[in-house]
């Protein structure tokens, strides 16, 4: 399959690229359903084609929601996963990075949507192995490089599942990319569907013996996937890469050949709210952690949304470590799902209200380069060392060429000498008289011969001269093209060594900012310390 990033949906209206991206799914009816709603009124209407959702709020009167697609109960996994997550996992293909989440109450079909592995039935595969499937048909194998983490995050603590000890992985800031990162969790390794089919499964395994150790529920965990992805452009058309990057790196365009992208694929805890009045000891700490994290996360979308100066990402476990997909540099998108039922209105109404207002985030995409200046640096440094030595066999070789071109010269005028003293000697033997006696007779047969003779080789100079001319004119010709190869060669010799400098600058000036700020603080001391002698004496 050829390689061809499409940025496909998100891309459709310039002011759209970057928004968070709604969808919204609703789960077939169930028999409770089908038992209890035989005597309420449907409260939602779904309009497909015009991606509207219309939510009933009494007999006379609804309400429509536009989202970006709008998927009825008879919506297959696959027509869902090309929709809304496809999208995401190629544009982290190119680079990016890219959330896809599942928001909406429990029961709503959120695990079905991104966790279902499918065993029985392939078609049942949900966001998760329809992304990992993708990502491993496009990397290439040896040169890329793909590898996960599967984790949980349960009462703000974050646990392994692929390493059930670790139940307490710390959330950091990675200094060079700026970007939250969890250290301390097991990252494996995927070479084929197969193993990761298995990995999946371990981490669920784990996540219910961990589950009933802690007396919790699954729905009141958010389970997540990390996969990372390390692409190098070689076995790939390096301009294909460069081509979609919407803010490539302008300072360093050489070294954007490199990526390091990052897919989030989140099970959100179920968003209903669980009531604090009337519980205690466990559920008292679930009920305040579960909704801190997606109180929190409707904060920051909230802020967000109101493009508010202050985003409280910093409030919760879970909005930290989605900094970068909601107001963030990733593409985000987002499934909401919602029960038929109308016993589960106001449940349905909120998370229809969420996704309304995730719908306003923008987020400022960005192509994840890998600044390793160091390897890139001595990349650079070959490159020049193999230009310039390019350009020292080229200089060699333009002596050598007007060196000879020189020698045709001479050869040529010494043609055209002995074309002039042959042409002269015709001329001479033309003039001379005709003959009148015997004597003269042979003497004019003799002059006729001469002259015969001369003109043969007044003929054989002429087309000597010819060649000569025509290969001297193909030598000054290779010479032309030579100079002009060996200038591009030095104009890229010279831009390298450019941006080499313009590399080496970057690298002098994240060394030596630490050392001013530390000389700014040491002259600010100076002053302090001699302001409390003086005090003092
Ligand atoms: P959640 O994760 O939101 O709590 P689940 O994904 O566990 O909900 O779904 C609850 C039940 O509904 C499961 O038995 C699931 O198989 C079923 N279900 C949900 N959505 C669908 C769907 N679109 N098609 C078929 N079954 C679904
Ligand atoms: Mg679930």
């Amino acid at each position: 399959m050829p390689y061809r990033p499409i940025l496909g949906r998100f891309l459709q209206k310039p002011e759209d690229a970057g928004r968070v991206r709604v969808a919204v799914r609703v789960r077939p009816r169930n028999d409770e359903d089908l038992y209890y709603d035989s005597e309420l009124i449907d409260c939602l209407e779904l309009q497909p084609e015009l991606r509207r959702l219309k939510l009933r709020k009494n007999n006379w009167s609804s309400e429509s929601y536009i989202f970006d697609d709008v998927f009825t109960e008879s919506a297959s996994q696959k027509r869902v996963y090309e929709a809304v997550a496809k999208p995401v996992v190629e544009t982290v293909l190119s680079g990016y990075n890219g959330t896809v989440m599942a928001y909406g109450q429990t029961g709503t079909g959120k695990t079905y949507t991104i966790g279902s592995l499918g065993n029985d039935n392939s078609s049942e595969r949900g966001i998760m192995v329809r992304a990992l499937e993708d990502v491993l048909a496009e990397i290439s194998p040896g040169l890329d490089n793909l590898s996960i983490s599967y984790l949980q995050l349960y009462l703000e603590a974050i646990h392994d599942l692929l390493a059930p000890d670790k139940n307490n992985i710390a959330l950091t800031k990675d200094s060079k990319s700026g970007e939250v990162c969890l250290p301390g969790a097991t990252v494996v390794e995927i070479s084929d569907i197969d193993q990761f089919l298995q990995v999946l499964q371990t981490g669920e395994k784990n996540r219910h013996a961990s589950n009933t150790k802690m007396n919790a529920r699954s729905s009141r965990s958010h389970a997540i996937l990390v996969v990372h992805i390390q692409r190098s452009s070689k076995g790939k058309d390096e301009n294909e890469f460069l081509s979609v990057n919407i803010n490539n790196s302008e300072e360093f365009p050489h070294l954007s050949a490199f990526f390091k992208s990052k897919l989030l694929i989140i099970d959100l805890a179920g968003s209903e709210r669980i009531d604090e009045s009337g519980v205690d000891g466990q559920m008292l700490e679930e009920a305040k952690f579960i909704n801190l994290s997606l109180n929190s996360l409707g904060k920051c979308i909230n802020a967000l949304a109101e493009n508010s100066t202050h985003i409280p990402t910093r409030d919760s476990k879970l909005t930290r470590l989605l900094s970068d997909s909601f107001g963030g540099t990733a593409r985000t998108s987002l499934i909401i799902t919602v029960s038929p039922s109308a016993r589960h209105y106001s449940q349905t109404s909120s998370t229809i209200m969420f996704g309304q207002r995730a719908m306003k985030v923008v987020n400022a995409v960005k192509l994840k380069e890998d600044y390793d200046s160091e390897s890139k640096y001595r990349k650079l440094e070959c490159q020049i060392d193999s230009l310039t030595s390019e350009l020292e066999k080229q200089q060699k070789d333009k002596l050598h060429l007007e060196r000879r071109l020189y020698e045709r010269e001479m050869t040529l005028a010494e043609a055209e000498n002995k074309l002039f003293e042959a042409e002269k000697k015709l001329a001479v033997a033309e003039e001379k008289p005709a003959a009148t006696s015997e004597q003269g007779q042979v003497e004019g047969s003799t002059y006729q011969v001469t002259v015969a003779f001369n003109e043969m080789e007044v003929t054989d100079l002429m087309r000597k001269l010819e060649e000569k001319r025509s290969r001297h004119a193909k030598m000054e010709q290779q010479l032309t093209e030579f100079l002009q190869n060996g200038t591009w060669k030095f104009a890229e010799a010279t831009s390298m060594i450019n941006l080499l400098i313009k590399l080496e600058n970057h690298q002098a000036a994240a060394v030596a900012s630490p050392r001013t700020q530390a000389m700014v603080i040491w002259f600010a001391l100076i002053p302090i310390a001699l302001l409390s002698l003086y005090f003092l004496w």
